[in-house]
């Protein structure tokens, strides 16, 4: 199958072969008709899958008709929760869209409202935004929606985790009923469905699987180490198979900058991304550890999401997640589009039961290491694997990752099996 079977443009076609890509990824060869078509789509699938092209690259065919689009408006909107995303996506319609005449911004809160205010005056064709920043904006009337023909929720899943649903609802209100409407998720809850009624009709329904959740192309491993020792195993890791560019996982803000610290004390270049850190730093951070200037990049779990970084070769969990899944998605940061890569996870004693939780999740029990000098005092338990299903997840109450003015909210849940959410996650 080639692209030009799916009826691009040639001006698509032409950024396209630029990209360097020569085959559409499954979920392109099924949303892309389905979308030219005109359809509402609801696609399951995850980073890693080409979703960013499947929805973009017919979006752009479909607003390339010489309307002309008045001040203020867009005529379609993007809504995705963080602002990384955010950003990847209005990267990808710039460079999907070199050659068509349309116009596309992005906005997102932590940074100034008033230049984005300014870049919707005339107007765009696309417009990409985070819930709580395009409120504000629609509330100052510095963008309406009476234009609007196309809505795109990407991420609706992390969408609900991140607490976004009443600012989802109110964005609603505000867009004509009559639209085309593509909704994209990781995992299609009882929850998603009960809000996919609300926006999509009679939608095409697709559903790819991740390239690479688990063994295949992803090399997993764990390190059992006392939680004492684990910033001076990571140190040691790293040195001992000189590690160029890896992504290490904490589960707290408060963890990542001791992590940062401590290695920055070792010798080695490392920088924090949690919803604490301002955007510039942000996307410094990120530009830094594309470019080789920092080796090690510590996220935090909704920092992480979505940030695109070809095939990473090292991810290393320093705190296994409390939510299983968040552990599929961290790992799917390696071994992309069929490069291997390798995922270690350092586990204490006291992160059993999130081991067994992820292991019986990946239906997998993981092959595990000690390292010389590093045995652990307190013994981590031998895994069984639970091969008994794992039931539907209670609905979530969430906060925001400081999408408007840095507002994140504290939370103060006691944490214990049966209250973790993702939502608490970056909470510490
Ligand atoms: P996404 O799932 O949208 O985050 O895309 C994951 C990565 O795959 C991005 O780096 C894209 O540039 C890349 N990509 C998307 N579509 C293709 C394709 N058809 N062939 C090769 N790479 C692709």
């Amino acid at each position: 199958m080639s692209f030009a079977a799916l009826n691009l443009s040639p001006d698509l076609l032409q950024a396209i072969e630029e990209k360097g890509y020569t085959t559409p990824s499954p979920i392109q060869v099924e949303a892309i008709p389905a979308v030219l078509q005109g359809r509402d789509i609801m696609a399951a699938a995850q980073t890693g899958t080409g979703k960013t092209a499947a929805f973009t690259l017919p979006l752009l065919q479909l607003l390339n008709t010489g309307v002309h689009v008045n001040a203020n408006q867009a005529r379609a909107l993007i809504l995705t929760p963080t602002r990384e995303l955010a950003a990847q996506i209005e990267a990808s319609i710039v460079s999907y869209g070199k050659h068509l005449p349309l116009r596309s911004t992005v906005v997102f809160g932590g940074v100034k409202i008033n230049p984005q205010m300014m870049r919707l005056r005339k107007g765009v064709d696309i417009l990409v935004a985070t819930p709580g920043r395009l409120l504000d904006l629609h509330n100052q009337k510095a963008i309406r929606f009476s234009q609007l023909e196309i809505l795109v929720l990407d991420e609706a899943d992390r969408m609900l985790d991140m607490g976004f649903i009443h600012d989802i609802r109110k964005i609603m209100a505000t867009l004509p009923k009559k639209r085309q409407n593509l909704l994209f998720s990781a995992t299609f809850s009882d929850e998603i469905r009960k809000l996919a009624k609300t926006i999509v009709h009679n939608p095409i329904e697709i559903s790819v699987s991740p390239r690479n959740t688990t063994a295949e192309t992803v090399k997993q491993r764990i390190y059992p180490v006392d939680k004492k020792k684990k910033a001076y195993l990571l140190t040691h890791l790293i040195k001992q198979y000189q590690w160029q560019q890896v992504l290490v996982f904490t589960r707290t803000k408060r963890g990542a900058n001791q992590l940062v610290r401590h290695l920055e004390t070792e010798g080695i270049q490392a920088a924090a991304i949690h919803g604490n850190k301002s955007q510039g730093a942000r996307t410094k951070a990120l530009a830094d550890f594309k470019t080789g200037h920092i080796r090690i990049l510590v996220a935090t779990d909704i920092a992480a999401r979505g940030l695109d970084i070809d095939q990473l070769p090292q991810v290393v969990n320093f705190d296994l997640p409390n939510v299983p899944e968040d552990y599929i998605h961290r790992i799917g940061r390696t071994g992309r589009a069929g490069a291997s890569g390798q995922a270690v996870s350092l586990v204490s004693a006291d992160e059993f039961v999130q081991l067994s939780d992820i292991e019986r999740l990946i239906k997998t029990v993981l092959t595990r290491e000690i390292v010389d000098d590093f045995e652990p005092v307190h013994t981590l338990p031998e895994s069984r694997l639970d091969r008994r299903p794992i039931k539907p997840k209670k609905p979530r109450v969430g906060h925001r990752d400081g999408q408007r003015s840095g507002a994140s909210k504290q939370g103060n849940n006691p944490r214990g099996r049966n209250n973790r959410t993702r939502s608490n996650q970056e909470n510490k």
